[in-house]
């Protein structure tokens, strides 16, 4: 069963990406692998589940690799959180502070209503920052944001203290 499978044996910790001192975690090797994605996915829709979702929202491009399959496996619409100027037609976007500059994210203005509640998701929270910007981009198009959730959580950068909603993830590094 899927609370049986090491997910931490299916990420890798590859050093010095994309910066000399970066330790960057890896989930390629787990979307490698069918039966530890899949694990993955079930143990992600078991936590999102309670927060009764109408919809799921993926941050481009590793969160879009959740938040569709997990959409499906729950019955639901998703909707993509983009990088500036890949959307056609109205958009809406938050611009957001980098540690070096900054940075923004779009959705099409008409996809979310008011009456939506929208889990957003993403591979691995580290600051917090994109989380935060993707929680906030949802809130201005309307939406309500009951929790977010990423595979993987980078503990000692605190992100989850940045968030103003309850953050599920399956795998801790500290
Ligand atoms: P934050 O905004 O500092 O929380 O950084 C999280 C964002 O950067 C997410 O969109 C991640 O995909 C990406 N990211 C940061 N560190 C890593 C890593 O070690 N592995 C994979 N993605 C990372």
């Amino acid at each position: 069963p899927a609370a049986e499978f090491d997910l931490k044996a299916h990420i890798r910790g590859i050093p010095d990406f994309p910066k000399p001192g970066i330790l960057f975690y890896d989930i390629s090797t787990l979307l490698r692998n069918g039966p530890a994605w899949k694990a993955a996915m079930s143990r992600m829709a078991g936590k999102i589940r309670p927060y009764r979702p109408t919809m799921l929202a993926g941050i481009e491009s590793r969160g879009f690799l959740l938040a569709a399959p997990l959409a499906l496996e729950l019955g639901l619409g998703f909707v993509m959180l983009r990088k500036p100027r890949k959307l056609p037609g109205e958009t809406i976007g938050y611009d957001y502070e980098l540690e070096y500059g900054t940075d923004r994210l779009e959705m099409q203005a008409d996809a979310v209503t008011a009456a939506d509640r929208v889990v957003v998701l993403d591979d691995l929270l580290a600051t917090g920052g994109t989380m935060a910007a993707s929680i906030q981009l949802l809130r201005k198009a309307g939406a309500t944001v009951p929790a977010a959730g990423a595979m993987v959580e980078l503990t000692f950068l605190n992100g989850r203290q940045r968030l103003d909603v309850p953050v599920e993830t399956l795998v801790a590094y500290d």
